[in-house]
């Protein structure tokens, strides 16, 4: 597909960013080239427009770049997954490890309902740990989490093992 060939080619990679050793996958080069941008959210919205997804839950912070376009193209709420402390309503939040130390999670009360059918979608997946506190955040609330979302994976880090049989489809596989 020329498309998958587009967004592959527009994302810059950053050695040893933020550390030593660490391949950054940067996506604001993407964001420079418009048909690029755009073909990537097609290929989302072509894919979830028919499948009754009622929210698109956007996980803080690059989700809130891609979300909000899929969302409004298949008629879908959006709804932010927060770090700690920003969303000023009553929230309920989930603890999860990272590779030093844990971080958590927050959305609002009242944003997903029982019965609500969910995208996730965050901008990369490498150990899946992000992932997995958004999916149990909005389990908890009883919504039906229908697939998780990214633009890549990082195959490396076994982020699909962790999800274990949730559905997760991403645009490009990374090393
Ligand atoms: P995980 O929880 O799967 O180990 O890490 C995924 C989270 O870290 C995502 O929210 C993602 O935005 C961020 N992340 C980790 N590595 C990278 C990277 O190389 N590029 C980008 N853009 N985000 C990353």
């Amino acid at each position: 597909d020329n498309r998958i060939k587009r967004i592959a080619s527009s994302i810059r990679v950053i050695p040893d960013w933020p550390k030593p050793g660490v391949m950054f996958q940067d996506i604001t080069t993407l964001l420079l080239d418009p048909l690029a941008f755009k073909d990537s959210i097609d290929l989302f919205v072509e894919r979830y427009k028919d499948k009754g997804i009622t929210v698109v839950a956007g996980v803080e912070a690059r989700g809130f770049i891609f979300g909000p376009p899929i969302a409004l193209a298949i008629g879908a709420k959006f709804v932010p997954m927060r770090k700690p402390n920003k969303l000023p309503g009553e929230v309920i939040s989930e603890e999860y490890s990272l590779e030093y130390g844990t971080d958590v999670m927050e959305m609002h009360v009242g944003a997903v309902q029982s019965g609500d059918r969910v995208l996730v979608i965050d901008d990369l997946i490498a150990t899946g740990g992000t992932l997995c506190a958004a999916i149990r955040l909005l389990e908890r609330v009883g919504a039906e989490v229908v697939e998780s979302a990214c633009v890549i994976e990082l195959p490396e880090l076994k982020g699909r093992e962790r999800l274990g049989d949730r559905p997760l489809f991403v645009l490009i596989k990374a090393k």
